[in-house]
Parts: C-alpha cells; sequence; structure tokens
C-alpha cells in the first residue's frame, strides 16, 4: 500500500493509545522509508537527472527512469525485502521482548506498526511482493489484489480505500464535534 495510507490506518487502529500511537506510525512507514532517502541521493548524486536527459527525454521521462533506477539500486533491493520480510521483523519482536516485555509500549508498538505494514502489503502486492521469508527464503507469496495495478483490482482498491479513508475522517471528526458539544453542556 501507498506509504502515507499506511501511516493512516496505523493511526486509525492504535489512536486510543496515546503513549503509543506515535511510534506505531513510525514503524509502519519505516519498510517504504528507504524509498524516499534513496530518492534523494539519485537525485543529488544520479547521473539522471542532469540537463541533457531533460532536454532528450523530457521531465516525465526522466521520472520514469528514476523510478526504475531507484527500484533496481542493489541499497533499495536489500532494504525494500528486509523491511517487508515477517522473518527480519520476528528477529527484532524477539530482542525488543526479551528486554522490554510483549506488552504495548513504544517498543513493541514501533514492532506492531511494522507488522501492520507487512501483513497489508502482503495482501496487497501482486506483481511486485516481495519473499516474506527474507533472507532466508526467496518464496514470494502473492497477495490477492494489488493496491496500484488495475489489472488486479487497483482501480476498485483505490476507490474502496479512498472511501473507507473519508469515512473514517468523517467518523473522528463527528465524534470530536460530539464530544465537545457533551462537554459545553455538562
Ligand atoms: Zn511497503
Amino acid at each position: 500500500m501507498n506509504t502515507l495510507h499506511h501511516g493512516f490506518w496505523t493511526y486509525i487502529a492504535m489512536r486510543k493509545r496515546k503513549d503509543v500511537v506515535k511510534y506505531a506510525i513510525i514503524g509502519s512507514l519505516v519498510p517504504d522509508l528507504v524509498y524516499y532517502i534513496m530518492f534523494f541521493y539519485i537525485l543529488f548524486f544520479g547521473d539522471i537527472f542532469t540537463s541533457q536527459p531533460i532536454e532528450e527525454i523530457g521531465w516525465s521521462g526522466v521520472l520514469h527512469d528514476m523510478a526504475h533506477a531507484l527500484f533496481a539500486h542493489p541499497v533499495v533491493e536489500v532494504l525494500r525485502q528486509a523491511g517487508h520480510s515477517f522473518a527480519v521483523w520476528l528477529f527484532f519482536y524477539i530482542i525488543v521482548v526479551f528486554f522490554k516485555g510483549w506488552k504495548l509500549n513504544k517498543w513493541t508498538g514501533f514492532l506492531y506498526g511494522w507488522l501492520g505494514h507487512i501483513i497489508i502489503d502482503l495482501l496487497t502486492h501482486v506483481e511486485d511482493a516481495v519473499p516474506i521469508f527474507y533472507p532466508f527464503s526467496m518464496k514470494v507469496i502473492r497477495g490477492p489484489i494489488s493496491y496500484w495495478d488495475d489489472d488486479h483490482y487497483g482501480d476498485i482498491f483505490s476507490l474502496l480505500n479512498g472511501i473507507l479513508m473519508a469515512t473514517a475522517i468523517l467518523w473522528i471528526l463527528i465524534k470530536k464535534v460530539n464530544a465537545n458539544r457533551k462537554k459545553r453542556s455538562l
């Protein structure tokens, strides 16, 4: 799923735990963080973003090449697979549980946010799914739908996800307004 949407749904799921929600949101963004860091890295240090290619293939061509360079970059490839691997997650989870206990705290909150990202991506990536037990197994489990690919219901997913997000925002706003009204009438 889209990185920001991961953050949004994690906020919805964890918002009642005010002490933990921040860490859970950070955890839910972590698997995709590498794209943003490397995007700027390629932007500044790559040689595709110079005036000559812009003249030759235009801005959209340059951006397209950049997206390709990004996902083909070995650092992105390794960290993308590691960040979306249940095996890597479990390794960190065991360490955290050992030192901090399994109860919900900022450490486990971070890891549950991260786990939520892995599970959602497992269900919403088809052609671009990553090996879930990387680096121990390269077996790829493809999700039933893709969050972007129209060949795998990407259009329906985007529409539904958009409606659900709008509904969730509306729901929270209505609850807030009602809570304020109650406070005032007391
Ligand atoms: Zn992801």
